[in-house]
């Protein structure tokens, strides 16, 4: 299979306006996300500042960018000019930041709220008290320039499907939390960002409407 025909199967897998296909194209070439792109692919994703930037400069300029890795503080100044959609807020300071740097590129930056919802510690994102306990606070929505427009998550890498089911819920239950009690001009929650390419199949069932595929598009990546 093809970087193409993969591009096709999914496109044919997920019905078109239901969900959207992010295309994660770290560690993969130029070459690689045009072929993916010639097949009508629009939004990729990266994990790296650096990486995605690069990329941005040379690839075609209608591809919308997501940034779905860590992201620093001090980094938000390189992307804050051209990104898309930020999927890895994961904390306040770093909201604060994005906000900064969007009123100095005069736009509104779109971000999800990555929430950690799998077992492993070393994952990012807000608990959910402390989201709760921001929302309520209503310091997001004295950010000018920002929008939240949804949630991110990422379940523990396992082969037990029902743990990776509840995870998923579980994100599915914050967003309609939010939706009942905080929906308002600065927070929509019209994004539920979930699934990679071993878990999408469930993330799917269980109401994502972004999945974030690499692998299964591009191949096992090779880092040096
Ligand atoms: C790398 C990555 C993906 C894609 O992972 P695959 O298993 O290759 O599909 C999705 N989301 C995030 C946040 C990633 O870093």
């Amino acid at each position: 299979m093809t970087i193409k025909d993969n591009i096709k199967h999914f496109k044919n897998l997920i019905p078109e306006g239901k969900c959207t296909l992010i295309a994660i194209s770290k560690t993969k070439t130029t070459d690689e996300i045009l072929e993916a792109y010639e097949a009508g692919q629009r939004d990729f994703g990266e994990n790296k500042v650096q990486e995605l930037t690069k990329k941005f400069e040379i690839l075609p300029k209608d591809i919308r960018w997501h940034m779905v890795g860590h992201l620093q503080d001090n980094k938000v100044k390189y992307i804050a000019p051209f990104i898309y959609l930020i999927h890895s807020a994961d904390s306040l300071n770093l909201l604060k930041e994005i906000n900064k740097q969007g009123a100095k590129s005069s736009r509104i930056i779109s971000c999800l709220l990555q929430v950690h919802i799998a077992e492993e510690e070393v994952k990012f994102g807000f608990d959910e008290d402390e989201l709760f306990s921001i929302l309520k606070s209503e310091l997001l929505q004295q950010f000018e320039n920002i929008t939240i427009k949804g949630l991110m998550g990422i379940a523990t890498f396992t082969d037990d499907e029902n743990k990776i089911r509840n995870e998923f819920r579980k994100l599915k239950n914050i967003r309609e939390r939010i939706f009942d009690q905080f929906l308002s001009k600065e927070i929509s929650m019209d994004y539920l960002s979930m699934g990679m390419s071993g878990d999408y199949a469930i993330a799917v069932e269980e109401g994502s409407n972004m999945i974030r595929i690499g692998t299964a598009i591009f191949g096992k990546r090779n880092y040096q």
